[in-house]
């Protein structure tokens, strides 16, 4: 690893690529991994008394980085990898300098290949074969040209026995229903996690930390991150989306964690900068029909059909910009939007409408309250279909 270190000087504000676009007063933050929802371009913004600084890093095929600033005023960047060229360029807003990291980015493999679509999306995560079949009916009469997405259709809760992606028997009819009305489903799949309870859970093919841990998912910790480099490990993903015999699948988990495996018996070197890159884009790539990942991260753009986020900052917030639309706005324009509890159609409009600048959203959820409201309100719609 090599840790590179650029003098800021005084700057009074950052602009970040951590969600649609982080906006602070300058301060120290811990290390982000990039490639991942939380740093998902090689860059960061400046704002200084009468001008901007873009720093970023011209790397078509980048290596995990990890971000930081730390107080006595530098940006620091690790390179897991080989260190590729960084340049600093002075900019009067921050719009001008996402302007030129979108000029670069329009050169990548990622911009060049992507081919999303624009689906308007119908979720079903009831558990209920029947509400949901009565859900998708009522919304189908609503939204022509809705697909949907299935979360909680196995036989297992929502997090366990990942992965088991069976469809539960009385889903299936619910399906083919579907199907048949040419719509298209995405159902959930999670993309790295497996349950340490599942019957084929085998500690030696999860990733190892340098402390020599097994990597999980803090929030679950019976969910463990495998490591994608096995081909079996691959394979039983691959398997398991064809079984599911649906026209689309939802993959989660793709801008998660950017994690380096340091085990010495996978088939990669042991804290190999390009595994977990390689191996997710390689998973994601022999996947079938259309996907959509759980990711804003740029390296996988280029994979995917479309791109979904859960919005953690709020893009309503104020301390957010909209700098993931301004760079990657023509080719993934949805962000995701979630609304957990009841909020009355006003606050739902309202939230709608101030998301415009950050392109449209999917509205996402538990399924009930104020969703079949966004799909039937004539102005919420009117603005998610522009
Ligand atoms: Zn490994």
């Amino acid at each position: 690893m090599t840790t590179i270190r650029i003098d800021l000087g005084n700057p009074t504000e950052m602009l970040l690529p951590f969600g649609p676009g982080l906006h602070l007063p300058f301060r120290g933050f811990s290390p982000r991994p990039y490639p991942s929802n939380d740093w998902w371009g090689q860059l960061a913004l400046f704002r200084y008394l009468d001008h901007w600084k873009l720093i970023r890093v011209n790397d078509w095929r980048p290596d995990i980085q990890h971000w930081s600033t730390i107080n006595t005023g530098h940006l620091v960047i690790e390179f897991h990898g080989r260190v590729p060229e960084i340049i600093t360029e002075c900019v009067g807003s921050w719009q001008e300098g996402a302007d030129l990291y979108r000029e670069w980015a329009r050169k990548q493999s990622w911009w060049i290949n992507s081919s999303f679509n624009h689906h308007f999306l119908m979720t079903g995560s009831t558990n209920s074969p029947s509400l949901f079949i009565d859900q998708y009916l009522d919304m189908k009469e609503n939204i022509p040209d809705g697909a949907v997405w299935a979360t909680n259709y196995r036989n297992h809760k929502f997090q366990d026995m990942w992965p088991d992606y069976a469809v539960k028997d009385d889903f299936v009819p619910a399906f083919e229903q579907i199907e048949n009305d040419g719509r298209t489903i995405f159902p959930y799949m999670n993309s790295m996690f497996w349950d340490e309870n599942h019957p084929e859970y085998d500690p030696s093919e999860m990733i190892l930390k340098k402390d020599g841990t097994i990597a999980f998912y803090a929030p679950s910790p019976n969910q463990k991150h495998a490591c994608l480099s096995l081909e079996s490990t691959k394979q039983r993903l691959v398997d398991s989306r064809d079984a599911l015999g649906t026209s689309g699948v939802y993959l989660d988990s793709v801008g998660g964690i950017a994690e380096i495996c340091y085990s010495s018996n996978h088939d990669h070197a042991p804290g190999d900068p390009r595994q977990y890159i390689d191996n997710l884009n390689d998973l994601i790539s022999r996947m079938r029909g259309e996907i959509i990942v759980e990711s804003i991260t740029e390296q996988t753009l280029g994979l995917a059909n479309a791109s979904l986020t859960l919005e953690r900052t709020g893009i309503w917030n104020r301390d957010t910009l909209p700098l993931f639309q301004r760079i990657y706005g023509d080719i993934a324009p949805k962000l995701g939007c979630k609304f957990i509890g009841d909020e009355p159609i006003e606050t739902v409009r309202e939230v709608f409408a101030k998301s415009l600048p950050y392109g449209r959203a999917y509205p996402t959820g538990t399924g009930r309250g104020p969703e079949a409201l966004m799909y039937t309100d004539p102005s919420i719609r009117e603005i998610l279909l522009q």
